[in-house]
């Protein structure tokens, strides 16, 4: 193997999309000077989820561990050098029935607990924030949070690659990672570019989104996360929008499972309103946009279109089927693979929740403290009872209650 005599302390991050150029920004930036990053990508393209997100960033959860590392999170983005990743447009959750008022009143109350500021508006009140997006009809009020926003996700993955660099990290695009080396049940390395070269490392990072579970069973080992398809629409550039990003607040419809967002010209929803849609990546597979099945999204994208008011007249723009991972808890999978020694993930993470997903991990990665979450909670062998089919069906559950938890 290529590596020389420090390729024991070597990193090798295969993925750079939001949580692999995360993970690499963290530990350059904690002082490792061997940090190598594989992508099958380009510098410029983003053929991973990351490059299809709308870049919705909610740090209001159900789960004590996402709200951490959203928060976390939204502190890095907020503070990258080298240009805007992160705007603080805050988040309407509109309320369209009784229930879901009283519930946003608890919410003010768990968000205090997380140390996070939220407050109930009344309709008029939300309407004002967002009259393109809120529908005066049936809204009776909504749960705000001034601290939530959005991001580019493609240009903070940039931010974060050019981050790394500057503290020493080296990414080499365009070369795939064909393999996992393993001598005597432990990963060493990986083989990597069109004449399968190895690179010797002393730990493997997957951060290969919907593609880890394929370079995961290689070394044998199950990643309990499940690959989901996922619809978002664009409205065409509309006369009366300019490029620059107002304060035009982030709006989710939870009652709906609806979410909608205005991206310069043009609006963006998406919805999951439908029969969840998994998909088994394999390792053929060059993008996580797939063809849109209109047979599973149309219906559900009409109803949403009906609900969010600038959609009732615009003209439709791009509408796209993108795949992302979920969990069975829906809490990312991070650190290290139980029994395959050099062996580390970084995988079903949220572009809300990467920022803190590499803090956690390069600090688990360096031994150092100061952990965000307990590990155990995201350990990734923490579903290894269960089957292949109580995965997926776990993580599918989770799919139409997404707002419950983020
Ligand atoms: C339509 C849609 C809407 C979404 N909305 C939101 C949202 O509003 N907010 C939010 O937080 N999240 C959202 N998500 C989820 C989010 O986009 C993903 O969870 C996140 O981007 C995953 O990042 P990642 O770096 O793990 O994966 P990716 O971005 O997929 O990156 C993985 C990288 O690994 C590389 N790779 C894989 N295998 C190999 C290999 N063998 N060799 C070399 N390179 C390899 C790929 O080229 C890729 O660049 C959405 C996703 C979609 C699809």
């Amino acid at each position: 193997m290529s590596g020389g005599q420090r390729a024991s302390e070597r990193v090798v991050v295969v993925g750079a999309g939001v949580v692999g150029a995360s993970v690499a920004c963290h530990l350059a930036r904690l002082g490792h000077d061997d940090v190598v990053v594989f992508d099958a990508r380009s510098r410029t393209e983003l053929p991973g989820s990351t490059g299809l997100a709308p870049g919705f960033v909610g740090q209001l959860s159900a789960s004590r561990e996402l709200s951490a590392l959203a928060r976390d999170s939204v502190a890095q983005y907020a503070s990258l050098p080298g240009g805007k990743a992160y705007w603080q447009v805050g988040c309407l959750e509109v309320a369209t029935g009784p229930e879901r008022l009283e519930r946003a009143h608890r919410d003010v109350e768990h968000g205090a607990g997380l140390g996070l500021e939220a407050r109930v508006l009344d309709a008029a009140e939300a309407v004002g924030m967002a009259p393109a997006l809120v529908d005066a009809e049936r809204t009776l009020g909504a749960l705000f949070v001034p601290s939530d926003g959005a991001v580019d996700p493609v240009l903070l993955t940039r931010l974060l690659v050019e981050e790394a660099e500057r503290a020493g990290a080296r990414f080499r695009f365009k070369t795939h990672v064909g393999a996992l080396e393993a001598e005597r049940g432990r990963v060493v390395g990986v083989r990597a570019g069109t004449d399968g070269e190895p690179v010797a490392a002393g730990r493997v990072v997957l951060a290969a989104g919907i593609w880890g579970p394929v370079l995961a069973a290689g070394a044998g080992v199950r990643l309990p996360m499940t690959a989901v398809q996922h619809p978002y629409l664009y409205t065409r550039e509309l006369p009366g929008l300019d490029d620059t990003f107002t304060d035009t607040p982030i709006v989710r419809y939870p009652d709906h499972s609806v979410y909608t967002r205005r991206h310069g010209r043009r609006y963006g929803l998406g919805s999951y309103a439908h029969a969840p849609l998994p998909l088994t990546p394999s390792a053929g597979l060059s993008s996580a946009e797939l063809p849109f099945p209109e047979d599973n999204f149309g219906a559900a994208l009409d109803r949403a279109t009906s609900l969010v008011p600038a959609f009732r007249t615009a003209p439709r723009g791009r509408r796209l089927n993108g795949v992302f991972a979920m969990t069975p808890d829906e809490l990312p999978l991070v650190g290290p693979a139980a029994g395959v020694p050099g062996l580390w993930f970084a995988e079903a993470s949220w572009v809300t929740h990467a920022g803190g997903v590499g803090h956690q991990l390069a600090r688990m990665l360096l031994d150092e403290g100061d952990l965000l979450v307990d590990p155990a909670r995201l350990a990734p062998d923490r579903f290894a009872t269960w089957s292949e089919r109580r995965v997926q069906d776990a993580a599918l559950a989770h799919y139409q209650g997404i707002y419950e938890t983020h």
